[in-house]
């Protein structure tokens, strides 16, 4: 065979592939609503925007030494303010998106065979990294009973497998459920039991709802300092994705390991986006705009998962964080749609674009296929125009 086995065991995204299938149907003119793709449609703010001309203006088109040291240090004051978290710069490393960090922080700690703890519903890139570090992923399943959230007991009961990392990702993607703070305390005293590595996924940490609270996963006992990697980027909070800035916090010997990977794969994120990305950290603007969003995504997910719930034959948690809304739409599984007989969550999906023009992923992606995502992170109009297709479809 041609390809590596290792690169052969992987797939496309699922809802890239789904987002560009959606665009390619809107350019044949075709009107679709598209529910599929994570990413903010506001406009990245515009005094980000021109910090990142300024710098080009100012020749700041060279390499970067590693991850530039004013964005570290920027990041190093984020941490220790809003998250109560003491990492120095020299153990921040900043990558190509959150997505790249967590590539490489699963290149640098797993074995072949090593085993990685994923609670499902999960995001569908968690999975992959762990197969094309040559680890195995293995499914700690949060049932829709058990409000997506996996329990400490849970943790002790995969942990003696003999994993090496659990990966806990809250305000998750695709559930949009939040551990509450004392839910996360009780799975880090579990975690504390077990010699469990943690990959925290903070990247929806701005995007929070009602009177949900964010907690970092390392700030909750001194001792998990030194076995957490914590993840974020300005993606999400910034509305910020084509810019591709992210980063991890981390143990020394971690982020040490990270960097000495990325001084052979890219250098240095891109000069000019790391300069949009120090204005983000660093401009007092940028508390008034990430609010602004804020309030607008929970608007639109109180607005969403409302009218979901009323739809027949769909239950719908309300979101706590995020952008997405995670319906459990099984009951019109065994039914024929137009031409498609739905009989699980892709079928769903199918037809729901083909008769419904509305474009969603299909919960199978995520480990759960009872239900399928859609993303509120698009105008207030468009999801009740693809909500009305949709109602439509179902009755
Ligand atoms: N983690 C989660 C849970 C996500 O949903 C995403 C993006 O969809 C990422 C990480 C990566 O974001 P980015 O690489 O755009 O920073």
């Amino acid at each position: 065979m041609r390809l590596s086995t290792r690169i052969s065991s992987v797939g496309e995204s699922t809802t890239i592939a789904i987002t560009a299938q959606a665009r390619k149907m809107q350019s044949q003119g075709l009107d679709v609503v598209s529910f599929a793709a994570g990413e903010p449609d506001f406009e990245t703010p515009a005094f980000i925007k021109d910090a990142a001309k300024a710098a080009l203006d100012a020749g700041d088109t060279k390499y970067t030494p590693r991850s530039g040291e004013k964005l570290r240090q920027a990041i190093s004051a984020k941490l220790a303010s809003e998250n109560k978290l003491a990492y120095p710069p020299e153990r921040i490393i900043v990558t190509f998106g959150g997505k790249h960090a967590l590539y490489a922080a699963f290149q640098c700690l797993v074995n072949p065979g090593d085993k990685v703890l994923i609670p499902a519903p999960y995001w569908v890139s968690y999975t992959e990294m762990v197969k094309l570090a040559g680890g195995e992923p293995v499914i700690v399943k949060a049932s829709s009973e058990q409000g997506f959230k996996i329990t400490p007991q849970q943790v002790l009961e995969a942990a003696s497998t003999g994993a090496k990392i659990l990966v806990m990702n809250s305000p998750s993607n695709p559930t949009s459920v939040t551990y509450s703070p004392d839910e996360l305390a009780a799975i880090a005293q579990a975690v504390l039991k077990t010699n469990l590595i943690v990959f925290s996924d903070e990247i929806y940490e701005k995007l929070i709802y009602g009177d949900t609270k964010f907690v970092s996963f390392a700030a909750l006992d001194p001792a998990l300092m030194d076995r957490t990697v914590t993840f974020n980027g300005l993606a999400k909070t910034f509305s910020m994705p084509g810019w591709r800035i992210g980063w991890a916090a981390g143990p020394g010997d971690i982020i040490t390991a990270m960097r000495n990977l990325l001084s052979h794969e890219t250098t240095n994120p891109v000069s000019f986006a790391q300069a949009g990305a120090l204005a983000a950290y660093t401009d007092p603007r940028s508390a008034q705009t990430i609010e602004s969003m804020r309030v607008e995504f929970e608007k639109r997910g109180r607005h969403m998962a409302q009218r979901l719930s009323a739809m027949p034959g769909v239950t719908c948690v309300r979101p706590t964080g995020a952008f997405y809304c995670f319906p459990n739409v099984s009951a019109h599984y065994g039914r024929s749609i137009g031409q498609t007989a739905v009989t699980n969550s892709t079928t769903f999906a199918k037809a729901a674009l083909n008769e419904a023009r509305v474009a969603l992923v299909p919960g199978v992606e995520f480990g759960d296929d009872d239900c399928v995502r859609l993303t509120f992170a698009t105008s207030l109009q468009q999801i009740d125009k693809g909500l009305d297709a949709l109602e439509k479809m179902l009755k």
